[in-house]
């Protein structure tokens, strides 16, 4: 399997708005994630259109997250390689082998 660096890409990170939301924490971890990140209903993360708004850089080149060390669960659940991080890879134009 094809293995990515997520810092030259962030291609999940700017998907979907659907694809940072909240599921499995607790209140005790969302309540570490910035409040301007988090979107105005509290089911994920603030999104500007498919961007996540904790999103820094450019996709395809140089990218980060703000809040990498209390980002969600389903963020830390999308490895380098899988079904969704190819599918986003491929909605951006990235190399997807
Ligand atoms: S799409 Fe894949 S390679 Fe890109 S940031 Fe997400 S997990 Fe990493
Ligand atoms: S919280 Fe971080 S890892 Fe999750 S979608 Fe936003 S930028 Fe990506």
């Amino acid at each position: 399997m094809a293995v990515f660096d997520c810092q030259t890409c962030g291609a999940c990170c700017s998907y979907s708005s659907e694809w940072p939301r909240f599921s499995t924490e607790d209140d005790a971890q969302l309540d570490l994630i910035p409040t301007k990140y988090v979107a105005a209903n509290e089911s994920g993360m603030r999104c500007d259109g498919v961007r996540c708004s904790a999103l820094t850089g450019e996709v395809g080149k140089v990218t980060a997250c703000g809040i990498y060390e209390v980002r969600p669960d389903v963020c830390r659940a999308c490895m380098p390689g899988d079904d969704d991080c190819l599918m986003a890879r491929h909605a951006h134009r990235l190399p997807t082998l």
